[in-house]
């Protein structure tokens, strides 16, 4: 890990909070960051693309990735499975490219273990009032099913605590400025640094990366 200067970032938030917008906006400003696409078993959402938004996947081609330890976390989200798959990501890395993890929080804690220095940043909405609009404007679902989804929203949000970062996705334009800066900032970490000048480093008697 240590001659490698890509950091690994992970955006979670409960459904509602802007996440996916925010994530898209900043891809199209930042071509050093690099969107891991996860596998699902969920059916594909009108619009959504298989290779893109998401590797729509069986149950049991799921349980043979998993088996296969292609799998670099997963976990199960509102009765399906997601998960993030391995390959690619070590080659990003390598090229020192930023690999961005859409994620819940029960892939961070997963991922934290594995990659001690990624950064996990929280979205935040800017009251509970807004998320419950935004998940209730979202289609013709039933009460019900908004309630489901406002609750699993309070349990997701009752793990912001363990991330490092936190965004309140209040005003749209400076949560994007604010995501782009924590990503910028940590790009200027020794580490990311070393690796990435290295001859300089080299000359001015800084060890090399380990
Ligand atoms: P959705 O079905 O609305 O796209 O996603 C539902 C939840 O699953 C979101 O919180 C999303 O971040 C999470 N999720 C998406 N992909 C992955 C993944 O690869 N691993 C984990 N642990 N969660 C994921």
């Amino acid at each position: 890990m240590s001659s490698v200067a890509g950091n690994v970032f992970m955006v979670v938030a409960p459904s509602g909070a802007g996440k996916s917008s925010l994530v898209n906006a900043l891809l199209a400003q930042d071509n050093s960051l690099w969107l891991s696409v996860s596998c699902t078993t969920r059916a594909p959402r009108a619009g959504e693309q298989h290779g893109k938004d998401y590797r729509f996947v069986t149950h049991a081609e799921f349980d043979a990735l998993r088996h296969h330890n292609q799998l670099l976390e997963w976990a199960e989200v509102h009765g399906n499975y997601y998960g993030t798959p391995r390959d690619h990501i070590d080659a990003a890395l390598a090229r020192n490219q930023d690999v961005l993890l859409e994620i819940d929080w029960q892939g961070a804690r997963q991922v934290k273990k594995l990659y001690p220095d990624s950064k996990g940043i929280f979205i935040l909405p800017p009251s509970i009032d807004t998320l419950r609009q935004r998940l209730t404007a979202r289609g013709q679902d039933s009460l019900e099913v908004i309630e489901r989804r406002i609750q699993a929203a309070a349990e997701e949000i009752s793990h912001a605590p363990e991330f490092e970062y936190v965004i309140i996705n209040q005003d749209f334009s400076l949560a994007l400025a604010q995501l782009a800066e924590i990503i910028r900032t940590n790009r200027l970490r020794y580490r990311s640094q070393q690796v990435l000048h290295a001859a300089l480093f080299s000359q001015l008697g800084l060890a090399a990366p380990k």
